[in-house]
């Protein structure tokens, strides 16, 4: 049976961590980091993720800021408060929660971020960085640089010639995770919805990331005897046996038949989801120390 990779405890570190060096930074004589987090509408998922991202901002002993705009605000109002986010000195970090309704431009909307308050990693210039490398004054997004450290701290630092695979080649998990993966010299495999024979594909992994957004899609026989499992997917699926209309999470991968095969695996949920968040406090931070000349923390 494999390890299971307990995303919950990880985050908890990061977050201990981030509190360390907000604490640090302001013993220095510097401003605690500043977020401000950006809603526009009613949606009720992602007024939940913003409001555990302000209380976890909170916790991190942060300067946190939260807008809520209705779900008619005009693009070019939206565009006026993020010019001037990006122009306060009291905010480090500018989260803007997507989906946008409809008639804003999501694009325009993140590529109006400053790069250096980008802590989404979603700006033009942090993805080139990621691409090329320039990992030591990149955001990385917040989901594959969560995935990472759960790799790492199973696998350990060392990833070199490891053969992975991601399943999913979207810009803010897939993509991403496979250049950090590039990045740690793995040979990087992307598969997607056109990629032949994806079992066989994904029994060559040593290391396998799922994010995909179809539940359970991975299964046991995909994996490779001792390989590391991560799945971000998180997919809200019927659950009949909790009674009616009752629902529960699950990712997708099929943990049960996976976990028999994987090394080290990710359940969902208490995998990648809580490393996200806390990898959203770790780049607000590290953005207020980049901008207050230290160096960048590890
Ligand atoms: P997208 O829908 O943007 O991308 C899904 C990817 O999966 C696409 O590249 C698509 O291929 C590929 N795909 C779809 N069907 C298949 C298939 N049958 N076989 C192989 N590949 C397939 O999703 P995201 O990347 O945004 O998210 C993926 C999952 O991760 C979702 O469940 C989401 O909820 C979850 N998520 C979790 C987060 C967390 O904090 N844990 C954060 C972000 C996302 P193609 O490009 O060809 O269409």
């Amino acid at each position: 049976m494999a390890e299971i990779i307990d995303g919950k405890q990880i985050a908890e570190d990061v977050v201990a961590k981030v509190k360390g060096l907000t604490a640090d930074l302001t013993a220095k004589g510097h401003a605690a980091p500043g977020l401000a987090v950006v809603i526009v509408g009613e949606d009720p998922a992602s007024q939940v993720y913003v409001a555990s991202k302000s209380k976890k901002a909170k916790e991190c002993g942060f300067h946190s800021v939260q807008h809520t705009l209705p779900a008619d605000t005009q693009e070019a109002d939206l565009l006026k408060l993020i010019a001037s986010l990006n122009a306060d000195p009291a905010i480090d970090g500018i989260l803007v929660q997507l989906p946008l309704p409809g008639h804003i431009d999501s694009g325009k909307v993140i590529q109006t971020i400053a790069p250096e308050k980008d802590v989404d990693g979603f700006h033009f210039v942090n993805v080139g960085k990621l691409g090329t490398g320039e990992l030591e004054t990149a955001f990385v997004p917040c989901t594959p640089a969560g995935s990472m450290i759960l790799i790492e701290r199973v696998r350990g630092k060392d990833l070199s010639g490891l053969n992975a695979v991601v399943v999913g080649r979207s810009n803010i998990v897939g993509k991403p995770m496979a250049n950090l993966l590039l990045a740690a010299n793995c040979t990087v495999t992307i598969a997607h919805s056109r990629t032949k024979d994806l079992p066989a594909l994904a029994r060559t992994a040593d290391i396998l990331v799922a994010a995909v957004g179809r539940p359970e899609m991975v299964k046991g026989d995909w994996v490779k005897p001792g390989a590391t499992v991560i799945d971000v997917g998180i997919n809200r699926i019927p659950a009949p046996e909790k009674g009616e209309g009752k629902s529960r999470l699950v990712g997708d991968v099929a943990f049960e038949e996976a976990a028999k095969n994987a090394g080290a695996i990710t359940p969902v949920p208490g995998g990648v989801g809580p490393m996200t968040i806390a990898l959203l406090m770790a780049n607000t931070v590290v953005s207020a120390y980049l901008k207050a000349g230290l160096k960048r923390p590890a």
